[in-house]
């Protein structure tokens, strides 16, 4: 098209959301089992009149919920429509200098898309070859630096010493530590916050808290940092979070013991079926998250992912990243799904 300034806009692609009825998804890391019972009778005690009020700027009852859940101030905290609308807001407001951000080869893709929407430069620190994150790629001259912690797509989990170093090394520039997964087994970074004012923490209710539908993230900053993130969330879209969400989330939180249960059960899955598969002689990298990246014995990942999908059976296979190309994703479902997943799988080698 003949026109000017329309941007070139590479985007993040996300897993498939498929409509087959008799699918088994594990593709997007999404919760198996369904929110709190607390949260279902939230959503029928929502008063729909309300709606036609914009939804709370402050967000204070939600912040206010999280800071208590979590041991801290509810001034150091952020609410987003998504954990990613946080990420964007926050890649907004930190790498806003000449030097590249630094974050892993294999890594959440979404930090790239990010960087390169933003026009922020970028260095992508290789994994070492067991896919271990080593500190030494951190220590260089940076614009700032972004985690996952345990990492995404490999589920492998640092420890808090590490991060504290890699803090440490860099009071200049802000780093985030992105804990999507931290519940299923990482060490999160929040006790660090005090002494580092240039951490950020990023979670989601997406993964741990069964809610991917309802689009509800949040930081954990320094006061004056989360001040920053307001000034730049009241730039982009001030009313982010809608006031379903908002109540909905509250009920989440306040009703953790119902996902202490959930977690714990998708845990017990992942170590059961690390061990099937494993009889089945297929590496497994170990997961401090609800996925495991999975090289299979016998048959190429490409074409394992596409025999699992003709059993209606949806993995992630990243075409495009060439050092996990033998390796497929898979989410942790229910103890059910992943028992009907060995079975297509013990067929395959029989
Ligand atoms: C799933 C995921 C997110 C996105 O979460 P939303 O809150 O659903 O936007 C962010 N970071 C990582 C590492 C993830 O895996």
């Amino acid at each position: 098209m003949k026109i000017k300034g329309l941007r070139q806009v590479s985007p993040f692609v996300p897993g498939e959301q498929p409509q087959d009825q008799k699918l088994i998804k594990l593709n997007t890391n999404e919760n198996p089992y369904p929110p709190s019972p607390k949260v279902k009778k939230a959503l029928k005690e929502f008063d729909v009149d309300q709606l036609k009020y914009y939804s709370p700027v402050e967000q204070d009852e939600l912040r206010q919920a999280i800071a208590d859940h979590l041991g801290v101030e509810n001034d150091m905290i952020i609410i987003g429509s998504g954990s990613d609308e946080v990420l964007s807001m926050s890649f907004l407001a930190f790498f806003n200098n000449p030097q590249a951000i630094l974050f892993p080869d294999l890594t959440y893709g979404f930090y790239k898309t990010l960087a390169n929407l933003y026009g922020i430069p970028y260095h992508e620190i290789p994994l070492e070859d067991d896919f271990t994150l080593s500190n030494q790629g951190y220590l260089q001259e940076n614009g700032g630096i972004v985690l996952v912690n345990p990492n995404a797509p490999t589920g492998l989990g640092k420890p808090l010493s590490e991060i504290k170093a890699i803090l440490k090394a860099n009071p200049q520039v802000m780093v985030i530590v992105d804990e999507a997964y931290i519940n299923f087994g990482g060490q999160t970074a929040l006790p660090l916050l005090k002494d580092y004012p240039n951490l950020f923490i990023i979670r989601t209710f997406s993964k741990d808290a069964s809610l991917a539908g309802l689009r509800v993230g949040y930081g954990i900053g320094h006061p004056q940092i989360i001040d920053l993130m307001k000034a730049i969330k009241d730039s982009v879209n001030p009313y982010n979070l809608d006031s379903i969400a908002e109540v909905l989330a509250k009920a989440t939180v306040e009703d953790w013991t119902y996902y202490e249960k959930t977690i714990a059960a998708i845990c017990q899955t992942r170590e059961w079926f690390k061990q099937e598969l494993e009889k089945m002689d297929y590496t497994v990298i170990p997961s401090f998250t609800n996925f495991l990246l999975v090289k299979p014995q016998g048959i190429a990942a490409s074409d394992l992912y596409q025999h699992l999908k003709d059993h209606h059976i949806y993995t992630r296979y990243f075409a495009d990243a060439i050092r996990i190309k033998d390796y497929l994703r898979i989410s942790i479902g229910s103890q059910s799904d992943m028992e009907t997943v060995v079975k297509v799988l013990q067929a395959l080698k029989k």
